[in-house]
């Protein structure tokens, strides 16, 4: 960011003297500068902030020469242009009048009271519900012997905190992999760090924050850590050892306190991660396989995706919304032992087969706040008297949960043994706080009566003191016998004593005379200005009474904020198994069986989120199997829009699904676990801008190469389609022959080279398949289904008509192809089908050839494309039925 030269101080209003004192110390951040019911911008920041806000920019001191750039926002709608700039990636200091009068200058003070920055957001409206927004920092030592570093990452807003080591000989590639999985958002480094291009490349998706490297020292870690968890010794916490992870801890510690101004007593005690004990995701798999959000259609920008269409959106039937963002971290870290996967596995059995349990829990769920984030605001004194009072509901349904549970088999009892129910927080609350509390703290409202003598007594006066006034009236008329006296009120004088003119004699002498009108006079009296100041002091002062309580309140609360937590923890667990055990019931899922070996076999496998796309019985289930012996490489051809892609990743989610801990899509599934999914797809299918896109496809090819283990699983889409013929088959055929001689891992690789399917001659091991298709009066049928041998031709010219390419185009086509395939034969050493024993022929039986015959029969010119495909997928259908049961 330029920043420009601020003017000499003394030709500086004392008000600008101060903002730039203020603004100096946050370079990074857009000051919000409060003045009055506005937060106003200046200098650059006034620029930037107009620009990205679209708000008007004006000046200060217009007449001057240099007139100062200004625009602002009303703070009452603060949040909403907070949250617009965080979103565009700029960090925001928020700066506060800090006392309610001007000082001796005639300057209020104020004061930056928090800075919010992509990873520091705690306001519920700016954060997404079933998402964690994490803030890493990162720490290497032991340069010498090749780095370790260290790395540590928190979610402010739940109090959630990790930390993890590696020694990776490529760091870059590790972190970046991490921080996508937790979906950090932002990341503090060392100064010398950021300026290493290697990392700026690894990192570039997240914001980076550069920290002086005394913050990453380890010994200040330690201190740091000490005086945080308030121990004598950091023995009885795994990973003290390890001095990266200390000095990464120390330095987001450091960052969080610098970012919040206040200490975070809700950060529990960072927990070790291994990487090693999951499955490996890489970002780029992360992406392909569209695990937690959809890519974007080509063409459009990389940040267009959408939560929608993404397997997590298709099995994610959590209740709330810790149960939401623990799916999402289950989802994303699968894992690899088989008897933790089968502990999971046991209870959304259990839930499965009691239907009942499961729906009576899940209701009991659906009110509970999201009590992670509702403590970490208590906290952080960043609560409303909303917050506790729905802390208060949530925790009157812990005793449901409870009960339905401990009712059922010994599997669902388990989940509830022990369990807190946090009755004593319910019951503080409930004492306190009046239902339905207003959003202000300071205006009163909030507390029940019957709580606080004082403050009932400061309430009767203000509610009493009306009739008090008019008592007095009626005494006061009886002493000084004037019939009209009255005590009346006005903004000048408060209460005051009317006398009209002809009763003016009648005054006693202790009247004082405050006012004379045209036919009355107006007293005061010490009395009466005693009560005048107990009855409106009343109400100023029943507020800041108020307002003491609900502090004790939500600070005693705070103090248990470890035992919320906890239960938090429990119940989004017991949230997810419920939630998979539905998902499973929706989509008739199946439990796998998961165990050490190196062989996956699924029977009647179906894609989850094409499955939930098409509708109910629309899609096609296809086996696979891949074994460690004769089966480990599959090459799988087919025309485009066949089903290959589709067929691919259905494989990968039925191996993550079953390795969360999940039911999984198809009719029997046999997991031997997999350390890792590595995902490739070619070039024109990923639009990806900055690099060549064959170069993206190189390099993420090299990367499976270097990290693939024969317990892999590894899935190839049409890699090396990013460059000419010869060298892309070159290419995936050298890539496929290293996979399964030098690695072995299992792998299937989907191609149009038919060339690729010589492989299967070659080497034992390697098998061909091809997804069937027919061709019918030059139209072409999907079959979806997945056979062994190798397929044809490539019908590429049916599929472009399918897609309303014109006649003309596809007459042409055909020409070309014919006179290609009259001069050149086909690369390909074989040409032929081989028959698939099992599959009849589709046209020998006379109710598929009359279908056939009606699919030939149809008018493309009548439907889009969409429609006709709609048609096909229908009969596809129905052909298959016919297939499967041939008395129909
Ligand atoms: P390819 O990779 O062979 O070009 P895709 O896998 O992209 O083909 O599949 C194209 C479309 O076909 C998918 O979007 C999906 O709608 C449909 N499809 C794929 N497999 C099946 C199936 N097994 N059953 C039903 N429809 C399928
Ligand atoms: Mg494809």
């Amino acid at each position: 960011m330029s920043q420009s030269h601020p003017p000499m101080a003394d030709e500086l209003s004392p008000l600008m003297q101060q903002y730039h004192q203020l603004k100096q110390r946050y370079p990074g951040a857009i000051l919000f500068f409060r003045v009055g019911d506005f937060y106003e911008m200046f200098d650059d920041d006034a620029v930037k902030g107009a620009q990205l806000l679209n708000i008007a920019l004006t000046s200060r001191d217009k007449h001057k020469a240099n007139p100062t750039p200004l625009c602002g926002v009303p703070a009452v709608a603060a949040t909403g242009y907070i949250a617009k700039l965080i979103r565009a990636g700029q960090p925001v200091a928020i700066c506060e009048q800090v006392e309610p009068h001007p000082g001796q200058t005639g300057l209020m003070a104020r004061e930056v009271v928090r800075v919010i920055t992509p990873g520091t957001i705690l306001e519920p409206e700016l954060l997404d519900p079933k998402q964690s927004t994490y803030v890493a920092a990162l720490a290497q030592t032991g340069q010498s012997i090749g780095p370790i570093t260290g790395i540590a990452w928190a979610d402010l807003s739940t109090g959630q905190g990790w930390l993890s080591t590696t020694q990776s000989g490529r760091p870059q590639e590790a972190v970046a992999e991490l921080l996508r999985r937790w979906s950090a958002k932002e990341i503090a480094l060392p100064q010398h760090l950021i300026q290493q291009s290697s990392w700026q490349q690894a990192l570039m998706e997240f914001r980076i924050v550069g920290r002086p490297p005394a913050e990453f020292d380890p010994e200040n870690g330690r201190r740091q850590l000490l005086r945080h968890f308030r121990v004598e010794s950091l023995a009885a916490w795994g990973g003290a050892d390890e001095p990266a992870a200390l000095g990464a801890l120390g330095a987001l510690l450091h960052y969080l306190e610098e970012t919040q101004k206040q200490a975070l007593p809700h950060l529990r005690a960072f927990r070790f991660h291994r990487p090693e004990h999951y499955m490996a995701i890489d970002p780029a798999t992360q992406q392909h396989l569209e695990l937690t959000e959809r890519s974007s259609p080509a063409g459009h920008s990389r940040k267009e995706s959408s939560a929608t269409g993404s397997l997590l959106h298709a099995i994610d039937r959590t209740a709330t919304a810790m149960g939401g963002r623990l799916l999402r971290e289950w989802l994303l870290h699968p894992l690899l032992d088989p008897a933790q996967i089968n502990e999971r596995l046991d209870r959304v059995e259990a839930f499965c087969a009691d239907e009942e349990r499961r729906s009576s829990v899940r209701s009991a769920l659906e009110p509970i706040g999201d009590l992670e984030r509702i403590i970490g605001r208590i906290s952080l004194n960043a609560a409303t008297a909303r917050d506790l009072i729905q802390l208060k509901h949530s925790i009157d349904q812990i005793p449901v949960i409870w009960k339905s549970l401990s009712e059922g088999e010994s599997l669902l009892i388990e989940l509830v043994a022990g369990w807190d129910e946090l009755a004593d927080l319910a019951q503080w609350i409930d004492a306190a706080l009046v239902e339905a509390p207003p959003l202000a703290l300071k205006e009163g409202g909030l507390i029940k009566p019957g709580y606080h003598a004082e403050l009932d007594e400061l309430r009767e006066i203000g509610r009493d003191g009306k009739q008090w006034i008019a008592r007095m009236e009626g005494e006061e008329r009886q002493k000084t016998s004037i019939e009209s006296l009255k005590i009346r009120y006005n903004q000048l004088f408060g209460y005051f004593i009317e006398v009209t003119k002809p009763n003016l004699p009648k005054v006693p002498p202790h009247y004082h005379r405050k006012q004379t009108m045209v036919n009355a006079e107006r007293f005061i009296t010490p009395e009466l200005k005693a009560l005048e100041a107990k009855v409106l002091g009343a109400e100023e002062r029943s507020c800041r009474l108020e307002y003491e309580l609900y502090e004790d309140l939500r600070a005693k609360v705070a103090a248990q904020a470890p035992r919320v937590q906890a239960m938090a923890e429990r119940i989004a667990r017991i949230d997810v198994l419920a939630a998979l055990a539905e998902s499973a019931a929706l989509g008739r899922y199946q439990r796998p069986v998961v165990s050490d070996s190196l062989t996956i076999r699924i029977t009647g496998g179906r894609h989850p989120v094409v499955e939930q796309a098409l509708g109910p019985n629309r899609f096609v289930p296809n086996d696979l199997l891949l074994n460690d012996t004769d089966q480990r490489l599959i090459v799988i051809t087919g025309p485009n829009m066949a089903g290959k892609s589709t067929y691919l990743r259905q494989a990968a989610h039925i191996v993550i699904m079953a390795q969360m801990g999940g039911f999984v899509p198809a009719q029997s599934a046999e997991i031997g676990v997999v350390d890792g999914i590595f995902t490739r797809i070619g070039a024109t299918d990923d639009l990806v801008g900055g690099r060549s896109t064959f170069m993206v496809e190189m390099d993420e090819t090299a990367t499976i190469l270097h990290r693939a283990t024969p317990r892999s699983l590894v899935l190839l889409d049409e890699v090396g389609r990013g460059t000419s013929t010869y060298d892309g088959v070159s290419i995936a055929w050298a890539v496929a022959e290293h996979l399964h001689r030098a690695i072995g891992a299992r792998t299937l690789f989907a191609t149009h080279y038919h060339e690729l399917t010589e492989l299967s001659r070659q080497h034992e091991g390697i098998k061909a398949f091809h997804v069937s298709v027919r061709e019918w009066n030059d139209e072409i049928i999907f079959l979806r289904t997945i056979v062994e041998g190798i397929s044809d031709r490539s019908y590429g010219i049916q599929v472009a008509r399918l897609a309303g390419l014109p006649d003309s185009v596809i007459a042409t086509a055909k020409q070309v192809l014919a006179r290609l395939e009259s001069q050149a034969p086909p690369v390909s050493p074989s040409g032929d089908t081989v028959p698939n024993p099992q599959q009849p022929d589709l046209f020998e039986d006379s109710p598929l050839k009359q279908l056939a015959e009606e699919l030939a029969a149809l008018d493309p010119n009548n439907m889009t494309p969409m429609q006709a495909l709609e048609k096909l997928i229908n009969l596809v259908t129905l052909c298959r039925v016919l297939i499967t049961q041939p008395g129909r």
